[in-house]
């Protein structure tokens, strides 16, 4: 069914949640300096209609906390049951203006997390109820209906409506083009599979050398432990990748201000293509100095990017050359909206964070809306990609020559094996 013809009214009749944890620590998967023994985890909704579609959301955590996570999707039950969930603006505009709720953040942490996990399943519905995957579903909304899918509140002076028109409007007339060559070439992704912390150098080198061989045009090595180690493990990437390579690192907010100075200055022979991460992401002026004393080498973040006025902030002190949303710590697909059109305001290529439990799923139809409709380009812009915990779910993504194919069933690929959620629902 397309835009503009109304959806008969649906009502939520069901919502249930699950604490699901994948022991992912026993391989070291997913290890890095902050985070050296991660259970990758999902606090999981599913929502049920009166007409009998699913949509599936959740937030991703590592391991302790998730009941946590999984509690604060219970506290949102009120508004979702019984609701006619088509209008997609208001009902994310409820959930984060919660009057009680909202003294929990407001917009940051478990409960916005939570919003986010609603508010994606609330869009898997309705990608299925359309019969579309996300990214087209998006890609063919009028500039108009994306932005009154938008809270600008706190925006105005970075973005307004009518500039995120102009943004949208710019590239509508090729958008056809665009539909056609992601679904022939899909979109390029990096591999951080290589760099955990907690491999050896022989897992290191062998993964740099599949990562080459499976056609990847970017990896990523975590950082920020033991600089002496940084050094070796550097050393062996590049002898691996070649001098040119584009190899990444991440430090997972290690350092302080002047350390992360110091400890990239230290990498600098090894000319890493960007630093992600460096310090608090909270921090947006220790990111802008780290950013000017670094120069040319470039800084990224945004996976503990708490929302989108942080983003804002970001971009307005010039802090990151490279912005990587997360498509469940904010608010859902709403408030990503906001941030791709953000980083178009400012030119600022948007490379997402992925891995974890489902995340790579969820982003791809993030970055191909991207494509399609708001950046109108795929120069600087890679999906990160790790190989793990795909086989858990329903639709998982499939790398091709170092891409991401474009999905193609319908929804937000959020749906994990029905046997995946009673395995490893946490006891
Ligand atoms: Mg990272």
């Amino acid at each position: 069914m397309s835009e503009g013809i109304a959806l008969t009214a649906y009502a939520i009749v069901a919502m249930e949640s699950h604490d699901i944890r994948f022991p992912t620590s026993r391989e070291l998967d997913g290890s890095d300096a902050m985070n050296p023994d991660p259970d990758y985890s999902a606090a999981y909704v599913v929502l049920r209609t009166d007409d009998g579609h699913e949509g599936h959301g959740f937030a991703f955590t590592i391991g302790r906390g998730n009941d946590v996570q999984t509690a604060a999707i219970d506290a949102l039950r009120p508004y979702v049951l019984g609701r006619d969930a088509e209008d997609l603006g208001s009902l994310y505009k409820e959930l984060v203006y919660d009057s009680q709720l909202r003294w929990l953040g407001p917009e940051k942490g478990v409960m916005h997390m939570a919003i986010s996990a609603v508010v994606n399943a609330l869009w898997d519905l309705k990608a299925r109820r359309e019969g579309k995957p996300l990214w087209l579903l998006l890609a063919e909304m009028s500039p108009e209906r994306i932005v009154e899918l938008i809270d600008f509140r706190y925006l105005s002076d970075a973005l307004t409506p009518a500039q995120a028109l102009e943004i949208l409007r710019r590239n509508e007339d090729s958008k056809q083009e665009r539909i056609a060559h992601l679904k022939e070439h899909g979109y390029p992704a990096y591999t951080t599979s290589p760099g955990w912390l907690g491999y050896d150098d022989e897992k290191l080198r062998r993964l740099c050398k599949e990562a080459l061989e499976q056609g990847f045009t970017q990896i990523k090595l975590k950082v920020g432990a033991d600089l002496a180690d940084d050094v070796r493990r550097f050393r062996v990437a590049r002898e691996v990748c070649g001098p040119a390579f584009p190899i990444a690192i991440d430090a997972n907010q290690r350092w302080d201000v002047g350390s992360a100075i110091e400890w990239v200055g230290a990498l600098k022979e090894f000319n890493p293509y960007w630093v992600e991460e460096p310090t608090s992401p909270d921090d947006v002026l220790g990111h802008a100095t780290i950013a000017r004393a670094l120069a040319p080498i470039a800084v990224a973040t945004g996976e503990h990017v708490q929302n989108r006025v942080i983003f804002k902030q970001l971009l307005q002190a010039g802090a990151i050359s490279y912005l990587q949303l997360d498509a469940a710590r904010v608010g859902g697909v709403n408030e990503n909206l906001a941030i791709l059109l953000l980083a178009a305001r400012y030119n600022i290529p948007v490379c997402p964070h992925a891995g974890g439990v489902g995340l790579c799923e969820l982003v791809q139809h993030l970055s191909m809306f991207d494509y399609v409709a708001v950046s109108a380009s795929m120069e600087g812009r890679v999906i990160e990609y790790v190989d793990h915990l795909h086989e858990h779910f329903v639709d998982p993504v499939v790398i091709e020559n170092g891409s991401y194919r474009a999905p193609l069933k319908p929804g937000f690929s959020a749906e994990m094996h029905r046997e995946s959620i009673e395995r490893y629902t946490h006891q």
